[in-house]
Order: structure tokens, then sequence, then C-alpha cells
């Protein structure tokens, strides 16, 4: 009896490949291992099997496999189920599922590069005679491919020679470097306890008598401390008392001084122990009693808590009591590089049993994480990671928490798979029969929406912890202002005021700046020429820091111009404003004052928000200027004041969720002000206040904003209502694009009728070189999806067989919101 595998290749082809394999091998293979089989002409893939079975393809004659590259299976059965539901409602192939799942150290393939570990001396007497000739070889080529191996050897199984020169440490597969981050400790300094009664202080003065220069350094503490109200740092205090090294240091021997680190110190601010989760209020005891109850009825429940009302210690409670049972639990987060302060939260309280799993990781530490997660380690029983933590091997999934669910992040737009996490994870947790739970302080419209639809469970926290007052909003008329000439720069003379009052108090600021819209473009004030990317259909913008001009699609850049390049005349303007301009007028309006700027600039580098985010928290700067990032539910304990330069530019966003965006984003950067004793405050700026949407914001109104964008969606028939299936279509050659995407406009139209909108050019219809088309297909929520993707992919391939259209490239997208 023949023996044949069918194998998922990690490459966008649509069906499975057979294999023929030997009885033997046929009793060692399962479903979930990895083979190396041969395709086309020369190439070698890492394939992972799907099933065993004894019918020969029809079509083709089964190659044999080259090689079997596990002993047991590293994808479970879940897990192939999960590809097939996403490659499915994704309209992708299994292919594309399994590359963005598997990590790259998994799938060595033609393409992979292999060179020599430089960190390792190897004795080529250790070397078997095939794997000395590799390692030769890269002596004088720096780096390898299969192919090149597959010459050199003259062997067609070289993965097994690759395997043994990994383990033996010679050879390194293509990987990125990357270090660990740890959060810089800064040492800050006080009076010992006993000294801060006045008592206790007098009697200290008395003892510093004879020691002058010590006594000094007590007293310029003493002023630094009043007039700073902030923590002092050692060498702040030294360069204000002039005194030595050595004298400070005698006083820390003498326990007149002492010494603390606010970042260690962080979570245990307020005394309580390191490791016990906190106990609950009567608002979360509530919620958590009301979503145990919810997880009799409904597989998913959405927790709508306003900011700051300690959602994330319900989910500690969650945790702590699947952890009990033996199982993992999944937390998901919008973007990790944001959320160091929730890995040090959760891990002073999981400690060890939480693993975080990070796109920035190495291959060999996403292999680690991966290889924990599917032998259930206790290292590995809470995990916590973005989007992309959705394809690891669990074992024995108890719970997934979706937090901050109505991030846009969530979702994949670019490469296929275009997958939401969040749905995803309510797939995943179906898959391993148990609940998933979202968070927000400003729920998506879908998920709202799946709630008033009973598909959901609702559980609600009204209040902040604590009783701490919602922060006051108020709204500034900047149209009025620029009448009476009380703006300078971008700043009216409220947001002055109050940032003054705010700054004396020793509180820190926080200004935020819409990223999109306001990219500052270089303007001729002669001619109007603004120079433009030569591959994309966009201004360049400007940016100061390299005084260069950049293109924010393709990265194109060019030194800034001196003279317009169409014209020749040198009045050249910038117009529009972003976080760096705004960070040019705090500096002159308030240069006693330390800024900083978190955007995609300033956190380009590895560790570039964590190094922000705790220069920020130990309170090194007193006022951040920031875009979105900052909205992601980061914890600062002493910010006070929250600005928003202009909130129009968000609102007239050309996109249908411009509204319901603009209310998340503004409610969130909002709830970072007075998060735990003093009410916060908020001034946004704009040119419109009477706008529902900001009324909305200043009133802390979810219900009625839900139900006004709500009859919007009904009307307009978009999401949550309709679904939405967005089709792209791409090509260098204008006319071949408007061509095809008629035709393709066409074809769905006598499928779908009026359902179906374009083709239309995208706001930026040139990218990379590229002509851009966008169809959208609207399916109503009766229409069966099943029914029409079939249709859709129908459609598709007929295009496809048009000889003219072969080299334009479709990209589809289910839900591309
Ligand atoms: P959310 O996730 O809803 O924005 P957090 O969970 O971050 O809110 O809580 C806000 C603040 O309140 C945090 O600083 C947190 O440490 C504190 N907090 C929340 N719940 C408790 C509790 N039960 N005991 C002590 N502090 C708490
Ligand atoms: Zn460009």
């Amino acid at each position: 009896m023949l023996h044949f595998i069918d194998v998922i290749l990690p490459i966008p082809v649509e069906n499975l490949f057979t294999y023929e394999i030997t009885e033997a091998e046929s009793g060692f293979l399962k479903p979930g291992m990895r083979v190396a089989v041969p395709f086309g002409k020369t190439k070698v893939y890492t394939a992972i099997v799907k099933n065993t079975h004894h019918n020969p393809p029809t079509v083709y004659e089964a190659k044999q496999i080259h090689q079997i590259l596990d002993e047991y299976p590293i994808v479970t059965d879940i897990q192939l189920k999960l590809w097939d539901w996403m490659a499915n409602y994704y309209l992708c192939t299994v292919g594309d599922v399994m590359r963005a799942a598997l990590p790259n150290a998994f799938i060595l393939e033609s393409e992979t590069l292999i060179s020599k570990n430089t960190k390792q001396i190897i004795n080529d007497s250790d070397l078997k005679d095939d794997e000395f000739l590799i390692y030769e070889a890269l002596h004088h080529q720096s780096s390898l491919r299969i192919q090149d191996i597959v010459d050199i050897v003259d062997k067609k199984q070289v993965f097994p020679i690759i395997k043994r020169l990994l383990e033996k440490g010679a050879i390194v597969v293509e990987e990125e470097v990357f270090e660990k981050y740890k959060p810089k400790l800064v040492k800050y300094v006080k009076l010992k306890e006993q000294h801060t009664t006045s008592e206790g202080l007098k009697i200290l003065m008395e003892e510093l008598s004879r020691a002058p220069k010590q006594r000094d350094v007590v007293m310029s503490l003493f002023q630094l401390t009043a007039k700073t109200k902030k923590p002092i740092k050692v060498s702040e205090l030294a360069e204000a008392s002039g005194a030595s090294s050595s004298i400070i240091k005698s006083l820390f021997d003498k326990s007149v001084l002492d010494e603390y680190f606010i970042q260690t110190d962080r979570v245990s601010y307020d005394g309580e122990a390191v490791e016990a989760s906190k106990s609950l209020n009567v608002a979360q005891t509530e919620a958590l009693a009301q979503i145990q109850h919810s997880f009799e009825s409904h597989q998913v429940t959405l927790l709508h808590g306003v900011t700051s009302s300690g959602k994330t210690e319900v989910y500690v409670k969650l945790i702590e009591a699947v952890l009990k049972t033996g199982k993992q639990v999944l937390y998901l987060l919008p973007e990790i590089a944001l959320t160091t302060q929730l890995v040090t939260r959760l891990q002073n309280y999981f400690g060890d049993q939480v693993a975080v799993f990070h796109s920035k990781y190495s291959a060999h530490e996403r292999v680690e994480v991966w290889n924990n997660v599917l032998s259930n380690s206790e290292k590995a029983q809470v995990i916590l990671g973005a989007r992309s933590s959705v394809f690891l091997p669990f074992k024995s999934l108890g719970l997934i928490i979706v937090d901050e669910e109505h991030e846009q992040s969530f979702k994949q737009f670019d490469p296929a798979p275009r997958y939401h996490a969040r749905d995803t994870a309510v797939v995943l947790a179906h898959l391993h029969g148990t609940k998933t739970v979202l968070g927000s302080a400003t729920p998506s419209l879908e998920s709202y929406f799946n709630v008033q639809q009973g598909k959901y469970g609702l559980v609600e926290i009204t209040k902040r912890y604590n009783d701490v007052l919602m922060p006051k909003i108020e709204l500034v008329d900047i149209k009025d202002k620029q009448k009476r000439k009380l703006m300078k720069g971008h700043f009216s003379d409220r947001m002055i005021e109050v940032m003054t009052e705010t700054l004396e108090e020793g509180h820190q600021i926080i200004l935020f700046q819409n990223r999109r819209g306001f990219s500052p473009i270089v303007e001729c004030k002669t001619c109007g020429h603004s120079p433009q990317c030569p591959n994309c259909d966009v201004s360049l913008t400007y940016h100061s820091y390299r005084n260069q001009l950049r293109c924010h699609y393709c990265g194109y850049n060019m030194a800034m111009q001196l003279k317009c390049q169409a014209c020749g005349d040198t009045a050249l303007d910038s117009k529009g404003f972003g976080t760096e301009q705004i960070e040019e007028e705090v500096k002159t309006l308030f240069p006693n004052y330390k800024s900083g700027r978190m955007d995609l600039d300033t956190t380009r580098g590895k560790y570039g928000y964590e190094k922000i985010i705790t220069a920020f928290e130990q309170q090194e700067m007193d006022i951040l200027v920031g875009t979105q990032m900052l909205t992601k539910g980061l914890d600062f304990r002493n910010v006070a004041l929250v600005g928003i330069m202009n909130a129009d530019n968000l609102l007239n966003f050309p996109d249908f969720r411009a509204h319901e965006r603009s209310y998340q984003l503004l409610s969130q950067v909002s709830g970072r002000a007075g998060r735990t004793e003093k009410q916060g405050q908020v001034l946004i700026q704009t040119y419109n206040p009477y706008h529902n949407i900001l009324q909305q914001v200043s009133t802390n109104n979810y219900a009625a904003m839900y139900k006004e964008q709500m009859d919007d969606r009904y009307n307009f028939k978009y999401p949550p209502v309709y679904r939405l299936i967005k089709i792209t279509l791409k090509h260098k050659d204008f006319n071949r694009v408007n061509i095809a995407s008629q035709w393709l406009g066409k074809a769905l139209r006598q499928v779908f009728g009026d359902y179906v909108l374009g083709p239309e050019d995208p706001p930026v219809s040139r990218i990379r070189n590229l002509f851009h088309k966008n169809i959208l297909i609207k399916v109503p929520q009766k229409q069966s999806l099943g029914g029409t993707k079939k249709a859709i992919v129908r459609i598709n391939n007929s295009f496809n067989s048009v000889k003219d259209f072969r080299s334009v490239r479709l990209v589809v997208n289910v839900d591309a919101y």
C-alpha cells in the first residue's frame, strides 16, 4: 500500500500538496510535524503535515519528501483548525497563515540565509566532511543560500547537515539582533525617615554643626524639594550643593540620606506587597462576579470600564482563578512595545509564569516562547502579547483577555493574512472551549453592537478607582481666539494659562498632536509648488531634526531644499504642524521646564518607547508632546493636564469611522490626566466646539456617541451593520489598473448589484510607483458571508485568467476597517 501526506507550504498557493512517504515514515509522521520537501525544479521548503492517507494525487506524480524535521508535532490540531478558519474567513491561503504563524527560524527554505556564527569557535575536527565543506565556504562568503549549499555538497538532502551545524553552534540562520531591555534605574535621594519631623531635623542640624559641608548638602536638599516638589536625583543634589561625591556618600553612610529608585518602586508605590494581587473595591468585585456570571451564558463578555477604573486588577483576579486550574491565559494588547508598565505589573503578580511575545524578539527568542507555550511550561502560563500571539501553540487555554479591544492595531493590513486579532482570539477561545473578555473604556462600535444583539455579555464600571473624578474637559474655541489675537503659535491664552498653573504645582503635562493630516509640508510662497515623492502621490514632509524631506509611505528622502525646485525662489514656507513644531513652541513658551517628544521619529530605536515612558515616569520631563502612541493605556501618576492641540483634523479625516475613532482617541488621551488623586484637567482646542463628538467626549457620554454613530452606519450601510470587503488593485501602469478595475467592478456588480462601490482612487493613489484603485463590497447581515466570499473568489479567478490583468495585483481585505 502506498502512503502519502498532504502538506501546507509557506507560500501563497491555494491547494495543499501531496508527497509520497514510506511506510515507516507514515507510522511516524503526525499532523503538525515539519518536513522538508522539494518544490518546483530546485526549491526546497519546510512544510507542515496536514494529514496522512493512501490516495495518490490525480493530476501530478507525488514526489518524495526530503527529510522529517521534527520528532513530535510543533503545531497543534487546534492551530491547524484556526489556520483553516483564518484562510477561509480572510480570503487568503493557509500558506499565508502558516508563514505569519510560525517563527521564521522554523521555516528553512531556499531563500534562507545561512551565515557563520562568529560568537563561537569551532574546531574543524568536530565537523563531518559535509559540514566542513559548508563551514569552509563561509570563510570566503559571508552568507549562503540553501541552493548554494546544495551545490557545495552536491546533495539534495541538506537540511540534516544544516540542522547539525546549527546544533553545533557553527552557523546562524537569518537572525535579527536583539538585546533585552533593562529599564534604566535612576537613583533618587531623600532624607531618612527619622529626620523628616521638625524635631528630628533639629537634632540632625545640631549633629552636623561641625560638618558645615554636610550641613549644606542637607540644606540644599531641602531647598530643592521645596522648589521643584519632585524627586531629586543624586546628581542634581551634587550640583545644587556644590558638594563632592565623597561628602554625599558620607551622608548616605551616616544614614542621613536615603536612596531610592522610582522604576522598581512603581508598582509597590502605595506600599502594598509586591507579590499579592490587590483586593478589589466594591465596583471591581461586582464586575468580577458579573463577568463570571456572564461566562455561563456568553462566549464573549465586554468589560466597559472608564479609564482608570481598575480593569487590569479585575483581569488579574480572572487570571489567578484560571492559573489555579492549570490552564494558560492569553492576554492580548495592542502594542507590546508600549506596555512595559503592564509587563512589570503582571510580573509582580505572577513572576516567571509570565511570558512576553514580542514582534521585536529575535528568531531564537520567538522559538523559545513557542516551545514553552507548546510544552505548557511553568514559564508560559500567562502569555502577554500583541496581535501575533494568537498564533502561539497553546496546549490548554483557559481564558483570553483582549485589552483595549477598540484599538486599530489589532488588525493586520499587510501582508496576508489581513486578520483582526480580537476576532481571531474569539475563534481561538472557542476552539479551546473557553471564554474571551474584551476590555475597553471606549469599546468599538462592533463589539458594543454585538452586545446589543445579545451575542456578547456586557459588564460596566462607571467610576474611576478610588473615586478619583473623571477629568474635567474644557473646549477652547480657537477660531474665536484667533479673531481676538489670543493665540501664540498654536497655543491659546487659555492653554498657556492652565499649563503655567500645572507646572507651578509641580505636575506634568501631556500635549497631544494628531499624527495624521498635520505633517508639515513645505510650500513655495511664490509659485505654490511643494516637493513631491517621486514614487508616491504625496507631498514630502519636513523633518527638522535631520533637516530632511521624507515620504511617509516609502521612506524616500532628500535634504531640505534651499530654493524652490520649480521657480527657484527661496521663500519656502512649512505648512501644518507636527509634534516637532509643538515641542519647539513649548521650549520657547516654557524655557525653564523640560520637554520631550514621543512620536514615530523619537521612538524608532529599539527601546525608544520604553526610554521615553521611563523618563517621563521618573519625572525627568515636565511636558511630553506626542501622537496617538500616548493613548494606549499608559498610567502616569503625576499628569494633571492633557492638552489636545487640535481636534479638528481627527474629526475631518475622510473615513467612515473618523467620528468613532475621534471619540475613542480623545477619551483615551483625556484618561491620562489625573489618575491618582486630584481631578485632572483636559483642554481641547478646536474650531468646532459645538461638534457633537466633542460634546460627547467632554460629557463622557459613550451611549450618545454610540447611538448617533449607529444611525449613520444604518443609513449609509456601513459596519457593524454591514460587512465590508475591500479589493485593492495595484499596477505600475495607470491605464492598466484603470481598465482592470472597471472590469472587476462590473463583474462584481453583476452579482452584488448596488452593494459594490467604486472603483475609486484612494486618498493616496500612487504608492511605491504602483497606482491603486479600490473597490468596496458591502455585505448585508442576512446575506451569507460564505456564499459572498465564494462569489468573490470565483470572480477574482476569472479576473486572473484575463491575460492583460495577470500582472495586476489583487489584494482582498475582509473587515477592512
Ligand atoms: P484601567 O485599566 O481601568 O485604566 P488600572 O487597572 O490601570 O485602570 O487602574 C488604575 C489605577 O488604580 C492603577 O494605578 C492601579 O494600580 C490602581 N488600582 C486599581 N484597582 C486597585 C485596587 N483594587 N487596589 C489598589 N489600587 C488599585
Ligand atoms: Zn514615497
